[in-house]
């Protein structure tokens, strides 16, 4: 077997193995990173690119004000008896020095979501906006030659060939309709993608968790750090007890591969593994029943190398992923897509029902809430689709799922099956195969909520999340609004996750840990693999990538031997 060393090896290219090896680099260690795929950026090219960090310095800039008591209290409260007040120390401690320090040294910048809510805000200690930031937009060229090694993007997240980033970008596209200057704006990014395509052969103004995961790649390369690509770790090397190491596999074959002071676990969790989620998913773990829209190739190998070496995965936890609800898209090739329905559900005439044609959620709640409400009415064969149903008004003005707002074209959604369609309520119950009665008392009913702006039954609008992701223009309630316009609109909900929480028991420097608590020496777990910060909840805007990110830097600094001792504040 061939043989290699380095100070420390990552395995994996995610923004949380990245970040890692970064901080290990910025600190002047010699760092190795492996990645099972041929490409860099693992499921993070395919996210938001939002990271939940309260504290960061960006508040300032948009005049919000934190307070550390009040993160701390609401982080409590969201994570109930899952509540690690050390890591979570780590945590708010860490995150305002991992954006400094990435912002100051590296090309990693981000930009304030001012508006963008906690998820359960207005509890105590929430704030309407601030504390997620999302990676600042960049333009491909800057990866050089790199770029062929960059991960495409997911196709049900173009429009037209091109990503719409958040920020000032979506909101352009939203007002190009209505505002000359959008409308501008909006042809110019088409023309340059369309550009763009032509020479490179995609868009190169990546923006969300492209740009993130670009920034850190490119800071990387600045700081040649090198990445073997096809080379999947497939297992440590444990010495006395310590991880000194792992055997890693490619096409030219098995090379060991020393680290002289630690070992990285950043291999983006299981969601790829039905096995894994057959073991770990309350609900039904079949492909047809839950969609991930993760990397299928994220099989857990992190999680399996870990347990091998002595750690632990917790899987006591609120939430086994974050949940997300999706819808499957059968495109014309026979091939099935993933999309998933983020802000949809929430928008004014649109409302969830199961198969007995009746409400069972507020729909304008976060997507792990969403999902915990369809695994809740799921029935005894372990089936929790439900039905997103939208009169033609809100459909031609939001989209539903895949089918995009008006004037883009819809009706081949129909002809493939995906979006189902009747002219009244009862036509569209037939077409569903639930109650007609009921669901026109359903109808009914919720629209008399729209007309007094209070939804008696699920208080739908009553957190400031509802109200962001529905209309805020609209009247009297941003998240509700009547369904009365025929033809009416339904397409198929199902449970999934865009990541997975749990993972390996770490410390407060995501050291993993062995079944006495006590750390592994030289092994640390970050991103996925490192179980959840907050017990499984979801707290914000970027809670998987918030934590990942900030543990990342954190395992990093501790390996580089700077890491700050976590003060406890009780
Ligand atoms: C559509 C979508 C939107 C999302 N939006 C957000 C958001 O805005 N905010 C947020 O917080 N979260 C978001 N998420 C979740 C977030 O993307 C993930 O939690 C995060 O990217 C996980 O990062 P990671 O570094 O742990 O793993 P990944 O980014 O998946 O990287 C893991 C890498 O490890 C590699 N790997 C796996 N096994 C091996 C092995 N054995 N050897 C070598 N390499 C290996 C993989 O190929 C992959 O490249 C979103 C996810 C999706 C799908």
């Amino acid at each position: 077997m061939d043989r290699r060393d380095c100070d420390v090896l990552v395995i994996g290219t995610g923004a949380s193995g990245a970040a890692a090896a970064l901080t290990c680099s910025l600190n002047g260690l010699d760092v190795l990173v492996v990645e099972k795929e041929d490409v860099f950026g693992g499921t993070t090219v395919y996210s938001g690119g939002w990271l939940w960090a309260p504290g960061n310095f960006h508040q300032a800039e948009i005049g919000v004000t934190d307070s550390a008591e009040g993160v701390r209290g609401y982080i409590r409260d969201e994570t109930k008896n899952r509540f690690d007040e050390t890591k979570v120390e780590s945590f708010l401690q860490n995150v305002p020095r991992m954006v400094e320090f990435f912002e100051n040294n590296t090309s990693v910048k981000f930009f304030p979501g001012p508006v963008l809510p906690d998820y359960h805000s207005p509890k105590p200690g929430s704030l309407p906006g601030g504390r997620s930031i999302c990676a600042l937009p960049i333009n491909g060229r800057e990866l050089g030659k790199h770029l062929r090694k960059f991960r495409k993007p997911r196709r049900e997240l173009l429009f037209a060939g091109l990503t719409i980033a958040s920020g000032p970008d979506m909101k352009h596209f939203f007002s190009a309709r209505r505002s000359v200057v959008s409308a501008a704006y909006v042809a110019k990014r088409l023309l340059l993608s369309f550009w763009d395509r032509a020479f490179y052969g995609r868009d190169l103004q990546f923006g969300n968790g492209a740009a993130l995961s670009a920034r850190f790649f490119k800071s990387l390369i600045d700081r040649n750090v090198p990445v073997l690509y096809g080379t999947r770790a497939e297992r440590l090397v444990v010495d006395n007890g310590c991880v000194a190491g792992a055997v890693v596999k490619s096409k030219d074959g098995q090379t060991e591969i020393i680290a002289r002071r630690a070992v990285v676990i950043a291999t983006g969790g299981f969601s790829g593994s039905v096995d894994h989620r057959k073991k770990y998913f309350p609900h039904s773990p079949s492909a047809s029943q839950h969609r991930t829209l993760a990397l299928t190739t994220n099989t857990g190998d992190g999680l399996d190398m870990g347990s091998q070496a002595g750690g632990i995965v917790d899987d006591k936890l609120l939430n086994a992923a974050p949940w997300m609800p999706v819808s499957a898209v059968p495109y014309p090739d026979g091939t099935i897509g993933t999309f998933m329905h983020l802000l949809d559900r929430g928008k004014p005439g649109l409302i969830t029902v199961n198969t007995l044609g009746k409400r069972f959620m507020n729909e304008g709640a976060s997507y792990v809430d969403y999902v915990n409400g369809l695994i809740g009415q799921a029935r005894p064969d372990g089936d929790a689709s439900a039905w997103l149903i939208g009169d033609h008004r809100a459909v031609r003005t939001y989209g539903i799922g895949i089918v995009k707002p008006s004037p883009v074209p819809y009706k081949h959604w129909i002809r493939a099956g995906y979006l189902k369609k009747g002219d009244t309520i009862e036509d569209l119950a037939h077409e569903i195969a639930v109650p007609p009665e009921a669901l026109r008392a359903t109808i009914e009913r919720f629209n008399r909520f729209a007309e007094t702006g209070e939804d008696a039954d699920f208080q739908r609008g009553s957190e400031d999340y509802n109200n962001y992701i529905g209309d805020l223009e609209h009247r009297p309630s941003p998240s509700l609004g009547k369904l009365e316009v025929g033809p009416f609109y339904a397409v198929q909900v199902l449970p999934g996750d865009i990541s997975t929480f749990i993972g390996l028991k770490t410390d407060e420097n995501a050291r993993v840990v062995d079944t006495k608590g006590k750390p592994i020496p030289g092994l640390y777990a970050v991103g996925a693999d490192n179980a959840n910060v907050f017990g499984g909840a979801y707290p914000g805007g970027g809670s998987t990538l918030g934590p990942g990110v900030t543990f990342g830097f954190v395992a990093g600094e501790h390996i580089a031997g700077r890491s700050s001792q976590v003060s406890s504040t009780h």
